[in-house]
């Protein structure tokens, strides 16, 4: 039975100028061959100001039929010497032109510690670039000018808004947010209300200005702090050494120590406010319960984002502190490879939602959901598919990814929450 999909939702994890600026981009995850990327990115490039960069992403090489990038020649050729950047679609990799690379000053010879320049035979660039090397070039690029701004960010919550989202929470929120958003609601050109969430430094420029930019629909969420990196990096904080990690690092990173993370739920507790974390890794939300716990913050509201893996005996302390768990179960969709290499003694402990649930939380107010789009797209049927199923659609069900903490679909649903 599948249950019709509710129109007032609440994307609870969403990055929306950074949504805005994907949805302004070439998307390539329809192509099916250079042939057809290279056609793509002309007829995008055509619409573009003469100067500007040519921003792609989605491409899925490794599905076509001839598994091959276009080459730097036929990229060049294309741009008519403008700079040219394309994502696949994981984010872990992208295709720049002669120009891009120039312009980020990456040649054959830059070395990245987790990253690299792919080369041909004859050391010449292919203009393929993986992880870190690309995220350099990615950051070279102008980020939007302050005139383009509100065109990116109206632009995505339209989005949001005909994805069947009524509410959006932005999980790093820039210092100028609030008062563009505020703008937009009282031009009448906000379809969606948005709360916001802002890492330390700039959640004291949005508290000290909200009387200037807050409306009914806009409002200043809380404090947002990362605590761990990720999975894909083996950058996740864990209890328990990877099963393929670097030497270096066994078991991940902490980003903040538990001393850190104890003033950071201080200081936003002072102003009033919840703290949301982001922590992916068990270690990392052990360290995010056991401040929380030490301090015992007055304000409600406090959530630790992500959440990936959760030790049984974690589980209860949600709940018994009043701690939301707000998780993107969509991206186990993407991540099912990578949790099996990376964590295979403990598949049983990801995104355990059945037993957050049970535990006490409720759906929808103590288990929320949310995407991190534009790292995935935001269509909530995603999450839906990875709560209810566990593992793609198009995977025989042995595949599916500790079936035991699956949920009904009306479940799911509610864990949405409604605007
Ligand atoms: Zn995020």
């Amino acid at each position: 039975m599948t249950i019709p999909k509710p129109s007032n939702l609440i994307e609870h994890h969403a990055h929306l100028l950074q949504l805005g600026r994907s949805l302004s981009m070439a998307d390539l995850s329809t192509c099916g061959s250079p042939e057809d990327m290279l056609a793509r990115l002309a007829d995008h490039a055509a619409e573009l100001a003469p100067h500007a960069w040519i921003l792609a992403h989605g491409a899925r090489p490794e599905s076509w039929p001839t598994p091959q990038w276009p080459t730097l020649d036929q990229l060049d050729r294309v741009a008519g010497g403008r700079p040219l950047c394309a994502w696949c679609f994981d984010y872990h990799a992208l295709v720049a032109n002669t120009a891009a690379l120039r312009h980020a000053g990456i040649s054959p010879d830059t070395r990245f510690e987790h990253g690299r320049v792919v080369t041909d035979a004859g050391g010449c660039p292919t203009g393929l670039l993986l992880e870190h090397a690309a995220l350099a070039l990615w950051n070279s690029v102008p980020e939007p000018s302050e005139a383009e701004r509100p065109q990116l960010v109206r632009a995505a919550c339209e989005h949001l808004r005909d994805l069947g989202f009524a509410e959006a929470h932005d999980m790093k929120a820039q210092g100028w947010l609030g008062s563009l958003l505020g703008d937009l609601d009282r031009s009448g050109e906000l379809p969606i209300r948005v709360r916001l969430y802002a890492l330390l430094e700039d959640l004291h420029h949005l508290h000290s200005t909200r009387r200037a930019w807050q409306t009914e629909r806009v409002s200043l969420g809380g404090g947002k702090i990362f605590t761990d990196g990720t999975l894909n990096s083996r950058t996740a904080h864990m209890l328990r050494p990877y099963a393929d990690a670097p030497p270096d690092r066994p078991c991940g990173m902490a980003m903040m120590s538990p001393a850190e993370i104890e003033h950071a739920v201080r200081r936003v507790d002072a102003l009033g406010l919840p703290l949301a974390a982001h922590a992916i890794g068990d270690a990392a939300v052990r360290a995010t319960l056991d401040a929380i716990e030490r301090v015992r913050p007055g304000t409600p509201g406090f959530r630790i984002e992500h959440a990936e893996l959760v030790d049984a005996s974690d589980v209860p302390r949600f709940a018994a502190m009043g701690v939301i768990a707000s998780l993107q179960p969509c991206h186990l969709l993407a991540d099912i490879e990578a949790l099996a290499k990376a964590a295979p003694d403990r598949l049983d402990r990801v995104l355990p939602v059945r037993e957050l649930i049970e535990s006490g939380l409720e759906p929808g107010r103590g288990v929320v959901f949310g995407s991190d789009v534009p790292i995935v797209r935001a269509d909530p049927a995603d999450s839906i598919q990875a709560a209810v199923h566990r593992r793609r659609a198009n995977m025989p069900p042995e595949q599916a990814v500790s079936p035991g903490q699956s949920i009904p679909e009306s479940t799911a649903w509610a864990c949405f929450g409604r605007a």
